[in-house]
């Protein structure tokens, strides 16, 4: 995915955030699902607010994985940091079926509350002005913008999908919010 200016070299670190060990992102983690609600069975909350008891063993999709408010310093402040924010941003991609080319885009988990209204105004901002493919939960729906390629890729003409009135939005049930990279 291009972002539009070049990473100033400062490191942020995820200190006290846990919100990708919460449920909110899914995986199975040594054969415990994790699920919304359902945080990871290794999250120990009562000694540290979160930590990982197995860190040193922890899986490869835990140890690979990093949100993009860790990596994306300048496009993303401070403020949208998950423990703060209560929201997760995940690089994804999806498969264009025709044409077999991956399409990026942005997946946006809410943790455990609806995203607040500064919050879903930047990201749908951020979007709109760098023609980025976006996928967002409010209240728990998924909601799209971008390309309409982006959009056909998640489109599916069956009962279970509601067209919104703005054409490049559109809401589905569809939960891909896995931790580990798709
Ligand atoms: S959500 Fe991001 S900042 Fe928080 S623990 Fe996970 S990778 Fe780190
Ligand atoms: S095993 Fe993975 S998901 Fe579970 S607490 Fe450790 S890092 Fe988080």
């Amino acid at each position: 995915m291009a972002f539009f200016v070049e990473t100033i070299d400062y490191k942020r670190e995820c200190g006290s955030c846990s919100e990708c060990c919460k449920g909110w992102l899914t995986g199975t983690i040594y054969d415990y699902d994790m699920s919304p609600n359902y945080p990871c069975h290794f999250v120990d909350s009562n000694k540290c607010e979160g930590c990982c008891t197995i860190y040193e063993h922890r899986p490869e999709m835990c140890s690979s994985y990093k949100c993009e408010w860790l990596t994306n310093t300048l496009i993303f402040p401070e403020w949208l940091k998950p423990e703060k924010s209560k929201i997760i941003i995940t690089e994804r991609s999806i498969e264009n079926e025709e044409t077999g080319e991956e399409i990026t885009y942005l997946q946006v988990v809410e943790c455990g509350q609806t995203i607040s209204p500064v919050t879903l105004n930047y990201m749908l901002m951020l979007a709109i002005k760098n023609d980025l493919n976006l996928e967002y939960q409010i209240a728990g729906q998924y909601h799209y913008h971008g390309s309409t390629e982006f959009l056909n890729a998640f489109l599916v003409n069956d009962e279970d999908t509601e067209e919104v009135v703005d054409e490049k939005v559109v809401k589905k049930e569809k939960n891909k919010n896995k931790k580990v990279k798709n």
